[in-house]
């Protein structure tokens, strides 16, 4: 089954600016799929247009089989990773990572469930109580990770997550990130500036260029790992 079909796809921001332009590209279901190209390429506003976060100017893009349309952004199945972890501060690590299913009418014991089956996936357990402040950058990701899978999205998005992180905390985050990927039979698709890190992580890479923004080429990675 495709997850995402994008045919001839161009962005045209308000002020005049084409940020992408012309792009096709199908995704698979379960494909873990990397956008690598310079900063300005268009990455993060075609990561945009699927979450319905930005207008698509011209094309069509099928989500899940169903034309993405501006209207019924709420009923998307997917969740979104920014590098920054965003998270609310004045609210522990177990309320952070629930946030996203209180606005759905899920029970509160099937929710404490949920996020814990969560916490433990990603490596935060015995963090229940900790606020964000308290932190390091590479657990901030993990918490961001988790709050994005409670909700068990069938696509995430993850636009450089890992960009701020030292090197080790990266290397620990892309071995997770692997694992999860593994097991939870979800469509990922991830920005990064780092190509070894693409190569390291996707099946499948998409070259981009700026100026304007386009893919130009979709490279299948062979599987190194079980
Ligand atoms: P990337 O993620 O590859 O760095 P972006 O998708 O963020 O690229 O941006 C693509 C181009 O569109 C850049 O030139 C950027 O400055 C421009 N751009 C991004 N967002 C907007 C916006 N809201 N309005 C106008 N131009 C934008
Ligand atoms: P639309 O869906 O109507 O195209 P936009 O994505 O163009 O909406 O609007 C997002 C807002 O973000 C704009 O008001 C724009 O000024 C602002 N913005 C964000 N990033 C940039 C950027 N790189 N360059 C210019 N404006 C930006």
């Amino acid at each position: 089954a495709e997850t995402i079909s994008m045919k001839n796809v161009s962005k045209v921001y308000d002020n005049g600016h084409t940020a992408v332009q012309n792009v096709d590209l199908t995704i698979k279901e379960g494909d873990f799929v990397s956008f690598v190209g310079p900063s300005g390429c268009g990455k993060s506003t075609i990561f945009k247009m699927v979450a319905g976060l930005t207008t698509i100017t011209e094309g069509h893009i099928h989500l899940f089989n169903k034309e993405i349309d501006s209207s019924d952004r709420d009923s998307r199945d997917l969740a979104y990773v920014f590098q920054d972890a965003t998270l609310l501060p004045w609210l522990n690590i177990e309320k952070n990572v629930r946030m996203p299913l209180t606005f759905q009418s899920i029970k509160k014991e099937e929710q404490n469930k949920m996020v814990q089956e969560t916490l433990e996936l990603v490596g935060l357990k015995g963090y229940e109580r900790a606020m964000p402040r308290e932190l390091s950058g590479g657990m901030k990701m993990r918490v961001s990770i988790a709050r994005a899978l409670v909700s068990k999205p069938k696509l995430l998005l993850m636009d450089e997550p890992f960009g701020a992180l030292d090197e080790i905390t990266r290397q620990n985050l892309q071995e997770e990130l692997l694992r999860i990927w593994n097991s939870q039979k979800m469509t990922v698709l991830f920005i990064t500036h780092n190509v070894f890190e693409s190569v390291y992580l996707s099946n499948r890479v998409a070259v981009m260029t700026a100026s304007p923004g386009k893919v130009d080429d979709v490279i299948d990675i062979p599987l190194s790992y079980p």
